[in-house]
């Protein structure tokens, strides 16, 4: 008798999307994932992230012990020896002497007990969260205008929209799922058009009517002079400004210089660019301006939001189906995070921190003798106060700041000289446990139980799929007992369910409606109840039984400032900190690539999403390239007064010149200088404390490379005798690509140790060299299948990874010589670098396609290859190659997208 599968409905743990995940459990322990049909986010759909779940559900790498000072520990010992150095931390040096550095990863219920211990036992606020780095400028906007903060609309805009404004949103990257909601109704309704604002052209720009490149950090300029244009064009919602509003006039006074000219000045961009984007934002009834790291990691990130807010005010466009500013969150759990006062400057529930009626509310729902009443240090400050001796005891809960700070390597120096550092995490080895004395195993998702809170305020579960491995445990079941071995009261929870329905009733406690967060419908959920919540959006108050029909806010006003009214926020234009010199002659720009999520540690052991990018790089305008010499595909040393990284160069007009950019994911877990936060300089927005992630200074030169080296292997190697490497996992084991400065003097000895040729017994081994030329090429097989392969030559080496990463992972016998080099075998595509994960579908494959079937769209590239046919990721990629092969001709090649990291192409 067939067993049937166990399904459980959880959420993907990445982008604020907040896909919901129908996974099924076979009876064999393996796990399918499929897209939830019924959730409201993404209705089935998911990204490839999303969709390769499962191959992260492995115990490679896991932390799955505590240990203290390296070694293995028991739960009590650990969590004793926490609360002991905490507790006499504090009697000694006062309760701002401790911090917690906290993640957008965790759950709610983490969240939540890791604020009560901090803010209402301990009595710091020094608790700050990596969503700081994230999001923290549009808290810091909506606080400003609407009083609290709250996202008027929801994403079922996206499709009733008739003109869609993307502001520093690579959307088809970076939260692909919308992007697909946003396609699919420019699709159905041809008329809807879409501006893409952002410096770089991306994945996203394939699907734009309009793409405004303007200059890093400029978006300021380009709202203020939309809304001198607003008001010229006679586009005032004078009703809604009059009732629901106040401080138009100092908004508009701030505006009043920036026509068109000056705009271009500022912004870079063609005046007649500028005026297009303006007269259709004015024409347009139901305009949805979506936005996200790129307006907010900036320095006038906080400005941004507001002028972005100060338009829709004054049209009146806000919580209206069709029409509103629409911040999506990078993480899973950033909405969360601030729903319970995650950041350093809230308190539970929406709540402030310097309201002491609000603390009154809180101190006494808790039963403690006070809450912190002052803000605490914001993640930089607290870095700089850990560096400077202020903080000397660092809790770090699921994040991996020695590489996401900016000025990373002085995170790192600050993290060397605290007393006392512990890390919580569900790996073992990441740039910042290597710096902790105490580890404590957390459990991924997967094996925990708690909620996340979405872009568009709806609240999913995320379930448990199997039992914890090894001695994993929540974060919510950790803080409680160092809470408790601390001698706190109030954290004596059952589970997830009980810390969710004391959190629930706080945000209804004494909430007469005054306050926007409330869930208090939750309150009183059984742990039955809470196992079956389903999907909904805040607000859900007690007795409100219309959980389920989408809410927005604000089409008549009721803002939750103290008068009522919408605040415009006079919003003077400020350009970025980082100055261009000329030592420092480029603005150095981060982000994201689409098969990744932050350092890889979940998404770096997902062989799948390694095919897309596997190393490291940074873009560089041609002009720019060809001025300092960095060639494609060969190395390039990016530096500033902060840091420096070496990574592949990738020459691409898609950069606009003067600007780098290069993606923030990789650690010195997986190659050997890419930590690219190194060089973000630590400028911060006043207002939010965000720092400005996309313009640093910075200079760019080549990396003179004696050598280059390409190598696949069934096993990690245990060492990499090379200057530069980057390591990748494949379905097969490892793809390394390195280089050096020297060539050692010995190629044989140097593959024999690099291939640990002494230890492959039984092993043919296959060789070509060419001294000359300095190439040489060794294949090792056993039982004529590839075991390890190393490339070596004097200019990037020339070979086709995919092809040769897809022999290795055949398990019938290969061609020897084929494969050495570097070549198809007869009969056999050369698929070319991966542009579909889903199906395997290659550059190649495309263009071969477009070949055979001149005038084909991307849609008939789906039908006739399925490239584009499983989550749709990469469309935007496939309709660059089709649109490539239109502007260039058949006879010239398809120029790729991204540049593949594979210099045959
Ligand atoms: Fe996950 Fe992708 Fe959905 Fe984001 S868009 S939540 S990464 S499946």
């Amino acid at each position: 008798m067939s067993v049937a599968p166990r399904i459980v409905h959880t959420t993907c743990p990445y982008c604020g999307t907040g896909c919901g995940v129908e996974a099924r459990i076979l009876p064999s322990g393996a796990v399918e994932i499929a897209g939830d049909p019924n959730h409201p986010a993404n209705f089935g759909r998911l990204c490839v992230k999303g969709a390769t779940l499962a191959e992260t559900l492995t115990l490679e790498g896991r932390l799955l012990h505590p240990t203290i000072d390296g070694a293995r520990a028991s739960w009590s010992d650990a969590i004793g020896l926490v609360a002991r150095r905490f507790r006499e931390t504090i009697e000694e040096h006062g309760p701002d002497s401790v911090a917690f550095y906290v993640s957008g990863q965790m759950l709610t219920e983490d969240y939540y007990v890791a604020n009560k211990l901090m803010k209402g036992f301990i009595g710091s606020a020094n608790i700050d969260t990596n969503s700081r780095l994230c999001m923290a400028s549009s808290v810091a906007g909506h606080k400003r205008a609407f009083g609290a903060d709250v996202v008027p609309n929801v994403y079922e805009d996206i499709e009733q929209a008739d003109l869609v404004v993307l502001v520093g949103s690579n959307l088809a990257w970076c939260h692909p799922v919308l992007f697909q909601r946003l396609e699919r109704a420019k699709t159905a309704r041809p008329h809807m058009r879409v501006v893409n604002i952002d410096p770089r052209r991306t994945a996203t720009s394939e699907l734009a009517d309009l793409q405004l490149s303007l200059k890093p950090g400029s978006d300021v300029a380009l709202f203020l002079g939309l809304l001198r244009f607003l008001e010229r064009a006679g586009r005032r919602d004078a009703a809604y400004v009059a009732q629901h509003t106040g401080g138009v006039d100092d908004a508009l006074a701030a505006a009043r210089d920036w026509g068109p000219a000056k705009v271009a000045a500022a912004t870079g961009l063609d005046e007649d660019l500028i005026r297009e984007f303006y007269e259709d934002f004015a024409a347009t009834d139901r305009t949805f301006t979506i936005y996200s790291q790129g307006v907010n990691q900036s320095a006038a990130g906080t400005d941004k939001v507001n002028a972005i807010i100060n338009c829709h005010l004054f049209t009146g466009r806000l919580g209206r189906p069709g029409a509103g500013p629409f911040s999506v969150t990078g993480q899973p759990n950033a909405m969360g995070g601030r729903e319970v006062g995650g950041l350093s400057n809230q308190l539970a529930c929406h709540m402030e921190l310097e309201n002491p009626h609000h603390r009154e509310i809180v101190r006494r729902f808790w039963g403690v003798d006070r809450v912190a009443a002052t803000p605490g240090l914001k993640a930089v400050e607290l870095f700089d106060a850990v560096a400077d001796g202020r903080i000397k005891a660092l809790w770090i809960i699921g994040t991996n700041p020695v590489d996401s700070l900016p000025e990373a390597d002085k995170a790192k120096r600050a993290l060397k000289l605290c007393p006392f550092v512990v890390v919580s995490d569900v790996m073992a080895r990441t740039d910042t446990t290597a710096l902790a004395r105490v580890l404590l195993p957390a459990r991924p998702w997967g094996e925990k139980d708690g909620v996340v809170t979405n872009s568009e305020r709806r609240i999913s579960r995320q379930r448990a799929l199997r039992p914890a491995a090894g001695e994993a445990m929540p974060d919510w079941w950790i803080l409680c007992g160092v809470a408790r071995a601390m001698g706190a009261e109030g954290f004596d929870y059952a589970g997830p369910a009980d810390v969710f329905a004391e959190y629930a009733a706080l945000s209804g406690h004494l909430n007469g409606g005054e306050r926007d967060f409330d869930i208090s419908a939750c309150g009183a959920l059984g742990a039955a109840a809470y196992e079956r919540l389903q999907p909904f959006q805040w607000p859900w108050r007690k007795g409100d039984p219309s959980s389920v029909a989408p809410k927005r806010f604000f089409a008549n006003g009721g803002y939750f400032t103290h008068d009522g009214r919408a605040n415009f926020v006079a919003t003077p234009y400020r350009a970025p900190q980082s100055r261009i010199t000329a030592k420092t002659p480029f603005l150095f720009n981060t982000g994201r690539v689409r098969d990744q999520w932050h350092t890889m540690t979940r998404t770096g052991v997902a062989p799948k999403l390694s095919q897309h990018f596997a190393e490291p790089f940074v873009e560089v305008h041609p002009e720019d390239a060809a001025r300092v010499g960095v060639e494609h595909a060969g190395l390039a040393r990016v530096s500033n007064g902060h840091g420096a990284v070496v990574l592949r160069a990738l020459v691409t007009e898609r950069q606009q010149k003067g600007v780098l950019f290069a993606p923030i994911h990789w650690t010195d877990q997986n190659a050997s200088s890419a930590r690219v936060d190194t060089l973000v300089a630590a400028h911060v927005d006043p207002i939010s404390g965000q720092p400005d992630s996309k313009a640093s200074a910075a200079r760019i030169d080549p990396w003179p490379a004696a050598w280059f080296a390409f190598a696949l292997a069934r096993e990690r190697p245990k060492e990499i005798a090379a200057d530069y490497w980057a390591v990748a996992r494949t379905s097969f084991g490892w793809r390394i690509e390195f280089a050096g400065k020297q060539e050692p003097t010995d190629w044989d000895a140097f593959a024999c140790a690099f291939l640990d040729l002494d230890e492959a017994r039984g092993a043919v081994i296959a060789q070509m060299h060419d001294s000359r030329a300095g190439a040489h090429r060794w294949l090792v097989m056993k039982d004529s299948r590839p075991t390890g392969l190393l490339f070596v030559a004097r200019e990037p080496v020339l070979a086709s990874r995919a092809l040769l990463c897809a022999e290795f992972e055949k398990s019938e016998p290969r061609d020897a010589r084929a494969l050495l080099a570097g070549r198809a075998p007869a009969g056999v595509l050369d698929r070319g670098r991966t542009i579909c994960v889903c199906h395997g579908v290659g550059a190649r494959e495309i263009e071969a396609a477009l070949v055979a079937h001149d005038g084909a769209d991307a849609n008939a590239i789906g039908q006739l290859t399925k490239a584009g046919t499983g989550c749709g990721s990469c469309r935007p990629e496939i309709q660059r190659i089709v649109k490539d092969r239109a502007e260039r001709g058949p006879a010239r090649r398809c120029a790729p997208l991204v540049h593949a990291l594979e210099p045959a192409e």
